[in-house]
């Protein structure tokens, strides 16, 4: 109920509802399900500790789910360091007690082998800094309905929305603000996309299934948020196959031959899919933004906008949702170094430098 056809053109990208649908359905969603069991991608490494540099008065975030981090080492069971072997909840001494909430840091540390790190200025965390950093297997760890609500959730949402991204009217708004505020509503929509699609529906039976009313209420109603959610999805397509021809070349080496080869096997697949190319071969025009007198200065101050809201995300005070805020900010900003930031030194208008 409440669904609607969306057509013609995405707003502000190049491809149409129906394109992004096709390929999605067709090329993008097959090949990520069969990525994301793999070492490489399944392997999320994050610096999950909560100190909020914002609200130290938030009692959430402080007391609920950040008891396990203050745990020493010692204290956890040693099934967590190595691959996941079927942990009963009890085991898990540390976390705040439901099972739904808990996340499993499952030590890997091969899985990076012939990465550098290179901090991204469009992030908070200092990506090179290795201490205290873990490694969360997300297989166990889906990104679904966890019970975070109430203030704490709120407040992150108001900070993110009336300091770091404010919405205009729109004649007011420049294209650059007008994309961070897309981003991040497209954002907001795909987190209450997976929290309908993965709920806790009946704690007796301990049932998982969709909520379609939250769906509707949340996100279908209003056609802007849907229509976010398809921006977000073009503007890190567009990254991906900006980044193909490194990301082509990357090592996926994790010591298992025969998966990292299908890694690799698979992220050409993607990267070079001939029926991508021909429907989308452009799905965000990123030449067109920064070309205003003022491109430098509007660069550094969204730029510090997002920063921002990289650095909120430890104020995120349920632990799972604290991840999955961190790896999709992440990815966003990882997306906007890739579009924008060309030599580490925000120079604009020249090629790419990977490194
Ligand atoms: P909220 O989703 O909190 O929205 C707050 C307000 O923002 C709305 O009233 C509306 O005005 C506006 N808004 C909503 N959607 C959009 C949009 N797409 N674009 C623009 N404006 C919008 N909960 C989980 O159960 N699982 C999770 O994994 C999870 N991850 C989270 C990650 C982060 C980073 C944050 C901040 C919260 C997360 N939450 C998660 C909590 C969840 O997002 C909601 O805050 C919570 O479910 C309460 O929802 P709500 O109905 O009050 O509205």
């Amino acid at each position: 109920p409440g669904t609607r056809k969306y057509t013609g053109m995405v707003e502000d990208c190049c491809c149409d509802y129906e394109t992004v649908d096709a390929i999605n359905e067709e090329v993008l969603h097959p090949i990520l399900q069969e990525l994301v069991t793999l070492p490489f991608f399944r392997y999320f490494k994050v610096k999950l500790w909560c100190d909020c540099p914002f609200w130290p008065d938030d009692g959430m975030c402080r007391l609920r789910d950040c008891s396990v981090c203050e745990c020493p080492e010692n204290e956890f069971p040693e099934p967590f360091k190595k691959p996941y072997s079927g942990l009963s909840p009890d085991s898990m001494i540390c976390q705040e007690g439901k099972p739904q909430a808990t996340v499993d840091r499952t030590l890997d540390t091969k899985v990076f082998k012939g990465w550098v790190e290179i901090d991204n200025p469009w992030t908070y965390d200092d990506e090179t800094d290795n201490a205290e950093m873990t490694y969360v297997n997300l297989q166990i760890n889906p990104e679904r309905y966890t019970g975070y609500t109430g203030d704490s959730a709120r407040r992150i949402w108001d900070s993110i929305y009336k300091e770091n991204c404010p919405k205009y009217p729109s004649e007011e708004m420049c294209q650059e603000k007008k994309a961070l505020y897309k981003l991040i509503s497209g954002l907001h929509s795909s987190i209450s996309v997976h929290i309908a699609y993965d709920y806790f529906l009946d704690e007796s039976a301990n049932s998982w299934g969709h909520n379609l009313p939250l769906l509707y209420d949340r996100v279908l109603k209003y056609p802007e948020r849907v229509q976010n959610l398809y921006f977000t999805y073009l503007f890190v397509l567009r990254a991906v196959t900006k980044a193909a021809d490194y990301l082509e070349q990357a090592e996926y080496n994790t010591g298992n031959p025969e998966e990292d080869l299908k890694t690799q096997s698979l992220v050409k697949q993607l990267l070079y899919n001939p029926k991508l190319r021909s429907a989308c071969p452009l799905p965000f025009d990123e030449a067109k933004l920064w070309q205003g007198e003022n491109g430098p200065d509007l660069k550094q101050e969204i730029q510090k906008q997002f920063r921002n809201i990289s650095a909120i995300m430890d104020c995120v005070g349920c632990e799972k949702c604290r991840l999955w805020g961190k790896l999709q900010v992440l990815g966003l900003g990882t997306a906007l170094k890739i579009l924008f930031s060309v030599d580490g030194e925000n120079h604009l208008n020249k090629p790419i430098a990977f490194i």
